[in-house]
């Protein structure tokens, strides 16, 4: 028997079970303990890099800009020819996309904004400090030596690092490569993850009696793809042993995450620990200190992990944010977003039942005077229905010995806008 785990317990050497159940904390390191960084890489043209996770320091081709060019409208010269007038004769124009010309001596040329600089000019006047009289200019303020000018080089070096290994690619950083006349780019293979969801319940279809449809894997499918994982849907599966154990001995070796919805409590249907050892698995780790969430299952199947989520809609949620996320973090070869990490001030009074960490849905009411965000507190701790995250700006979570939260004391969230939580 695979089974390295006590029921309560966990076989992690890292794992502390606070009575019969493990802390939040321990189990995100019991999670992280099954996955290691994947090592394959992809070369994607920009338009399929969004999203994906370099792979190597880019580093820049050429200095830019490439060439010293002009950063206003207006009339490039040399500024020693303005010494004592305030006149000079115009002697051609160049727009951005003309070669570079010659400046004669004494003379302006007119020139617009990103058009190369005229070798011997050094300073450019803003047509707005001129009056532009065809054949000559009168310069009305005369600008410092180098006004007005984007030198060769001055954004940055050849060779230098313009993006980081392990960057997850955002627009502005294909923007830069397409800058940097770059086309494709090496980054990270995305995690292969397989999902199923369990339940004699799921239908699809007409609904037979006693039956609703299956809203985790809809929505582990999206929460996956979102985090940029390559995704195998196998389905419902029945509230059976041996043909749950039947499908996870067919996966043959060919994912980095399994994750499973449902079946993993202890009522007389929650097989999923029992096929997980009988097709060659072990499980690591199980039931955790959280609310929702408790029965969630950490293990191992060959190579891949496993991550046995319950069925309740709202702990899949939940479970994705705080370990499923974290463990595509690392396979990435990224450092996990710590969960519920941003500071934050509790708009709400609440009196709760302690002994386990509790996660919730919060909607930001505004900004205290600290400029710190003020949360609503959504929904209630015993339904499992997603509706209240549809209001929601993030989850909030307090700690398992937290008996009451009083209006104004901090709290910490986890925003589900990237940028809110400072995700890079
Ligand atoms: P379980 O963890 O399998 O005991 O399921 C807990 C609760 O979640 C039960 O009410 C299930 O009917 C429900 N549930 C399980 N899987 C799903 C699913 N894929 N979609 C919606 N509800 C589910
Ligand atoms: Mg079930």
């Amino acid at each position: 028997m695979h089974m390295d785990r006590t029921i309560g317990g966990c076989g992690c050497d890292s794992i502390a079970a606070t009575g019969d159940l493990t802390s939040v904390d321990d189990a995100l390191a019991c999670a992280l303990q099954q996955v290691t960084e994947l090592t394959g890489t992809d070369r994607v043209s920009l338009d399929d890099a969004m999203g994906r996770i370099t792979a190597q320091p880019l580093v820049a081709p050429a200095a830019l800009p490439l060439f010293d060019n002009s950063a206003m409208d207006g009339f490039a010269f040399r500024r020693s020819d303005l010494d004592g007038r305030c006149c000079l004769p115009v002697a051609g124009t160049v727009a951005a996309g003309d070669a570079p010309r010659d400046l004669p001596p004494g003379t302006a040329l007119r020139i617009f904004t990103g058009a190369p600089l005229p070798t011997s000019a050094d300073t450019v006047v803003m047509i707005e400090a001129c009056i532009d009289k065809g054949t000559k200019v009168h310069i009305e303020t005369a600008p410092a030596r180098g006004a007005n000018m984007r030198l060769k080089g001055s954004d940055q070096a050849e060779g230098q690092t313009i993006i980081a290994t392990r960057t997850r690619v955002a627009p502005h950083h294909i923007g830069l490569l397409a800058a940097n006349g770059v086309t494709h780019v090496e980054v990270v293979r995305r995690p292969r993850v397989a999902v199923f969801s369990t339940g004699d319940e799921l239908g699809h279809g007409p609904l037979g009696p006693g039956q609703i449809p299956d809203a985790n894997r809809p929505m582990l499918r999206a929460l996956l793809r979102q985090a940029g994982a390559d995704i195998c849907d196998l389905g419902v599966l029945p509230d059976d042993m041996k043909t749950t154990a039947r499908a996870l001995g067919a996966l043959n070796d060919r994912f980095d995450l399994i994750v499973t919805t449902g079946a993993v409590s202890m009522g007389g249907k929650d097989h999923i620990q029992a096929a997980l050892v009988a097709a060659g698995g072990t499980v690591k780790g199980w039931r955790v200190a959280l609310k929702p969430g408790k029965p969630v299952l950490f293990g191992t199947l060959e190579r891949a992990a496993f991550t046995g989520l319950p069925g309740n809609p709202f702990a899949v949620h939940v479970g994705f944010h705080l370990f499923l996320s974290a463990q595509l973090a690392r396979l990435t070869g990224r450092t996990p977003r710590p969960f519920a990490s941003v500071p934050a001030i509790a708009g709400f009074d609440w009196s709760r039942k302690t002994g386990r960490a509790e996660v919730f849905p919060v909607r930001r009411l505004g900004y205290d005077d600290m400029g710190r965000p003020v949360l609503e507190r959504l929904g209630n701790s015993v339904s499992a229905t997603l509706l209240p995250l549809t209001a929601a700006d993030g989850l909030a979570m307090v700690a398992a010995d937290c008996a009451n939260v009083t209006n104004g004391a901090p709290l910490t969230w986890h925003p589900f806008c990237q940028a809110e939580a400072g995700d890079a």
